[in-house]
């Protein structure tokens, strides 16, 4: 199976690293400008002037399935991607996940409301595109608020904590409306939890336990799964939204869900058409990664479990190694994404697992201390 990949970074490069041992092959599409040291030597690297003509418009679909070498299906590692490309594609080949649910996963606007249509609770949200209507949301969401942009806003870059009338002041004096803006009523959420779910081309799903997530500046740190919950059947309420959304969209391949709990409820905060970071520590689990259930999930494959047998977590890299870790204990796993470092790029991760929480929780705690010390 030839898999091509919109997109090179460290997702591209951990679908790759999990296919090729499922027995497939890749390509991969690099829009201009970006940077694909994650994936090289996993596969031959379209890049955007290759197929883009001068006038710098989309590239043809048909020239680019035949870069990429005439794919069986086309994936993505990313929700920024052009889906009427997208679609165009589907004239070629098997796209998965869908274009529509990618657009969905784009805008926060559309995917709010994609969940509010199924019944499914996100924040109360008003959307803006000028400084008027920004003050009329902030009289119907009132304080504190969160205004965010719609689109390309993502680990916390494009935000704003909105505590009182002198921060929309702050607000439109030094930045104003310059796109779509979404203004969301701030959630007292106890925690932060995300689940991996994947569906495969027969309409078989597949869950992965909740993963409880610990977030800094906007950017997930560490996460541990299973999530601890004071109300277990948060869990079946997570897979019904789950289910619910992949099978309205006949979507193929995972798909990532972040919510708040919010006491028994759980409240949609973002989607993701992919693989995700929050589900990492399934490459540890002794079970069928996320990485490998897409591939499965999108190759016409079953399904592989999603039970772990063990508690397992992670702790990101964010713009350092690993240097300060004892990486050879036996339950610990490093990933490297072959990225350069910049201050909170995300170059790799480090997973672990145990069968006892507690020492995994201790375990991860220790690992943020060394590598954040601030
Ligand atoms: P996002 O980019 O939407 O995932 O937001 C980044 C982080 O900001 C989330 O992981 C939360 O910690 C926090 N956050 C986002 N939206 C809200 C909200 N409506 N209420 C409270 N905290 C939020």
């Amino acid at each position: 199976m030839h898999i091509a990949i919109i997109g090179c970074g460290q997702l591209a490069r951990m679908l790759a690293h999990a296919g090729w041992r499922l027995g497939s092959n890749f390509s991969f599409y690099a829009e201009e400008g970006e940077n694909t040291s994650c994936v090289e030597g996993l596969g031959n690297i379209v890049h955007a002037a290759d197929v883009v003509d001068v006038s710098g418009a989309r590239p043809d679909a048909k020239k680019l399935f035949e870069a990429l070498g005439q794919p069986d299906v086309v994936t993505v590692e990313r929700e920024s991607v052009d889906t009427e490309l997208l679609t165009e594609l589907r004239k070629c080949c098997a796209v998965h996940p869908c274009p529509e649910g990618v657009h969905i996963a784009q805008n926060r606007g559309r995917e709010k409301s994609f969940a509010n249509e199924l019944g499914i609770k996100t924040a109360p949200f008003e959307l803006i595109n000028n400084d008027t209507e920004l003050r009329s949301a902030i009289e119907k969401i009132g304080f504190p608020s969160l205004l965010k942009s719609c689109e390309d806003g993502y680990d916390g870059r494009g935000q704003w904590k909105l505590s009182g009338a002198e921060d929309v002041e702050a607000f439109l004096s030094s930045e104003g409306v310059k796109t779509e803006l979404i203004l969301e009523g701030f959630v007292s959420f106890e925690k932060e939890v995300s689940l991996i779910s994947a569906r495969s081309s027969n309409g078989e799903c597949a869950f992965y336990p909740l993963t409880e997530n610990v977030h800094r500046n906007g950017i997930l740190l560490r996460s541990i799964a299973p999530a601890e919950l004071a109300d277990e059947s948060l869990q079946a309420t997570a897979e019904r939204y789950a289910e619910h959304m992949l099978t309205k969209l006949d979507y193929v391949g995972v798909l990532s869900i972040e919510f708040f709990v919010v006491g028994n409820e759980l409240v949609v905060n973002e989607l993701a058409p992919r693989v995700h970071n929050s589900g990492h520590w399934t490459q540890a689990a002794g079970i069928a990664s996320q990485f490998e259930n897409h591939v499965r999930g999108i190759s016409g494959q079953s399904l592989g479990s999603t039970k772990p047998l063990t508690v397992a977590g992670m702790v990101n890299l964010l713009g350092l190694r690993a240097d300060t870790l004892d990486v050879s204990q036996g339950n610990v796993q490093l990933h490297d994404y072959n990225k350069s470092l910049r201050p909170n790029r995300k170059v790799g991760h480090v997973n672990a697992w145990s069968i006892d929480r507690e020492q995994l929780d201790a375990q991860l705690d220790e690992y943020v201390q060394l590598l954040y010390p601030e």
